[in-house]
C-alpha cells in the first residue's frame, strides 16, 4: 500500500470510529441527565464521567477492528473502573458503550481501557481525547470527541489525519457557544484540506479560515473555565492589534472548529500556571484541521507545537491558533 492508501485508510477509520464515540457519549449523557451525574475524581480534579470510559473504549475497539492493533494514547484507563465501589459506574459504562456497539460487555470494555498507554517519543501512534471538555459535557455545554495519527515531521511529532466530532455545535449559529443539535464532525489530514459536515448526515464542506488583514475587528474563542486560561492577557494582547469584538467562551477543542470555518479570528491558550503543559490529546486533532483551514498555529513564542515530547507538549508555552498574518502580529505582541 502506498502512503496516500495509508493515510486514506487512517482517515476512514478515524472518522468511523468517532462518529461510533458520539453515539456513546449522547447515550451517557441520557443516562447522566437521569441519573445525576456519578464522577469519580481524577488526580487533577477534573470530573470524568461514563462517558469518557465509554467513548474511549469504543474507539480503541473501532481502530483496532478496520486497522489492526496500534498505539493509542488515550487519556483514560481502565485502573478506577476496576475498583468494586465504581460496579455502577461500570454498569452505567456498558449501557452508554451498548449504544455504539450493540451486546458490548464489561470485560470487552475493560480491556480496551487497559490497553497499554503510547508515547509519542516511542514512534508514531494515536492521540485520542474521548470527551474533550468533560466539564461542559457535565454542564450541558460544549465538548468533543478528538482523534489524532502522531507522525513525525521536520524532527517533530505532528498530527496527521485527524478527526473532531462536537456533537453540541453549530459552528453557523449567532452564539455558537450556545449547545445546538444535531452537531458536527470534521476531519483533516496533511494537504488534503479540512472538511466539516452535519453529525446527521449529509454533504460535508470545506473548512476555510477568515483571511484575516491588519485593521478587521478580531474575534477570540477563549475557554469557558476561567481556570484553563488567563482569558484577560488573551484580550489585552488582541486588543494591541486591533478592534475587538465579545470573545466566544466555549469548552473542549470545538474552539478551533470555530477558528477553522471563519466564525472566529484566533484561538489563544495563554496558561494561568507556567508549570503546566498542555496535553497532547487536548490539542492534536484541532491543530491539524486548523492548520488545513489555512491557519498557522504555534506558541507564544511563535515555536512550532511539538507533539513528540510524550503526553504533553512540554517544549511550549500556550497557543496560538490564527490565520497566518493575525498569528503573526498576536506572537509579535506577546514578545513586546
Ligand atoms: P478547554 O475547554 O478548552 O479549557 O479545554 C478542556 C481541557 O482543559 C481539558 O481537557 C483539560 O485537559 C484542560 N485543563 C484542565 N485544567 C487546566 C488548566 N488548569 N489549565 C489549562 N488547561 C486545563
Ligand atoms: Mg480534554
Amino acid at each position: 500500500m502506498t502512503r496516500d492508501d495509508w493515510s486514506t485508510r487512517r482517515q476512514a477509520a478515524a472518522f468511523a470510529a468517532v462518529r461510533r464515540a458520539v453515539l456513546a457519549t449522547q447515550a451517557a449523557r441520557a443516562l447522566i441527565d437521569r441519573a445525576a451525574s456519578e464522577t469519580i475524581a481524577k488526580d487533577d480534579a477534573s470530573p470524568v464521567t461514563i462517558a469518557d470510559f465509554a467513548s474511549q473504549a469504543i474507539v480503541v475497539r473501532m481502530l483496532a477492528h478496520l486497522l489492526g492493533a496500534a498505539p493509542i494514547l488515550g487519556e483514560e484507563s481502565d485502573t478506577a473502573l476496576r475498583d468494586e465501589a465504581h460496579r455502577a459506574i461500570l454498569d452505567a459504562v456498558v449501557a452508554a458503550a451498548d449504544a455504539a456497539e450493540e451486546g458490548i460487555d464489561a470485560e470487552e470494555i475493560l480491556e480496551a481501557l487497559a490497553t497499554p498507554k503510547a508515547d509519542p517519543r516511542n514512534g508514531p501512534c494515536w492521540a485520542l481525547d474521548p470527551v474533550d471538555g468533560t466539564k461542559g459535557f457535565l454542564r450541558g455545554g460544549q465538548y468533543a470527541i478528538a482523534l489524532a495519527w502522531i507522525a513525525g515531521e521536520n524532527g517533530r511529532g505532528t498530527p496527521a489525519e485527524s478527526v473532531i466530532a462536537s456533537p453540541a455545535l453549530d459552528p453557523t449559529a449567532a452564539d455558537p457557544a450556545t449547545p445546538s443539535s444535531p452537531g458536527v464532525i470534521a476531519v483533516a489530514a496533511p494537504r488534503s484540506g479540512a472538511r466539516i459536515a452535519s453529525l446527521a448526515g449529509g454533504e460535508s464542506a470545506a473548512l476555510v479560515a477568515h483571511d484575516w488583514k491588519r485593521g478587521d475587528p478580531i474575534r477570540l474563542a477563549l475557554s469557558f473555565e476561567r481556570a484553563h486560561g488567563d482569558a484577560d492577557s488573551a484580550v489585552t494582547l488582541a486588543r494591541r492589534i486591533g478592534e475587538t469584538f465579545e470573545p466566544f467562551r466555549l469548552d473542549s477543542c470545538s474552539k478551533y472548529l470555530l477558528v477553522a470555518n471563519g466564525r472566529a479570528d484566533a484561538y489563544l491558550r495563554i496558561p494561568r500556571d507556567a508549570t503546566r503543559a498542555e496535553c497532547v490529546w487536548d490539542h492534536a486533532a484541532g491543530v491539524r484541521i486548523a492548520m488545513e483551514s489555512g491557519c498557522t498555529v504555534c506558541d507564544l513564542r511563535g515555536e512550532p507545537l511539538d507533539f513528540g515530547r510524550g503526553p504533553t507538549l512540554s517544549a511550549n508555552v500556550g497557543i496560538v491558533v490564527a490565520p497566518p498574518r493575525l498569528a503573526e502580529a498576536l506572537v509579535a505582541a506577546a514578545r513586546a
